[in-house]
């Protein structure tokens, strides 16, 4: 562990701490993966839950929509905020902040959170101002802008 820095290994111990698997351990701080595993054996003391993690952009949406777009609103204020952190840095700003409003209703772990980050970059997924309210909600890139309806406003 001495090899990584101690920046860098903040950070993994926080990821872990919020839950955080092996490859997107390994994805955030540009580790491989075995490098990744065996910290976070080192550091929560047990093995990462194996096998891929979660990844389509699906999950964000329908009954999700809610805590999906929370959690991303607060993704989008840390990056306007914390400029200079790194990516994960404000994933774990973020996503302590959706612990914090949720609590034990919270149903985005970690690993889908740092996901929908990427959904964002990508595009695939994307913030749009509701046009009732103007709560920005997650709608996928193919949704038309100027129908977007959050889910309160279309009860
Ligand atoms: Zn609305």
């Amino acid at each position: 562990m001495e090899q990584l820095n101690h920046q860098k290994y903040k950070i993994a111990e926080r990821m872990i701490y919020a839950g955080a698997r092996s490859p997107t351990i390994a994805q955030a701080l540009g580790l491989s993966i075995a490098r990744a595993r065996k910290m976070h054996k080192f550091i929560s003391n047990r093995s990462s839950t194996s096998g891929q993690s979660p990844w389509d952009a699906k999950f964000f949406l329908g009954p999700m929509v809610m805590q999906s777009s929370a959690f991303a609103n607060l993704f989008d204020k840390v990056c306007t905020t914390h400029p200079d952190d790194m990516e994960a840095e404000r994933v774990l700003r973020a996503y302590i902040s959706y612990i914090l409003i949720y609590g034990s209703n919270a149903q985005i772990p970690f690993d889908r959170a740092w996901n929908l980050t990427i959904h964002m970059r990508t595009k695939k997924l994307k913030l749009v101002p509701c046009r009732c309210c103007s709560m920005k909600v997650i709608v996928s890139q193919l949704y038309p802008r100027d129908i977007t309806i959050c889910p309160i406003c279309d009860q």
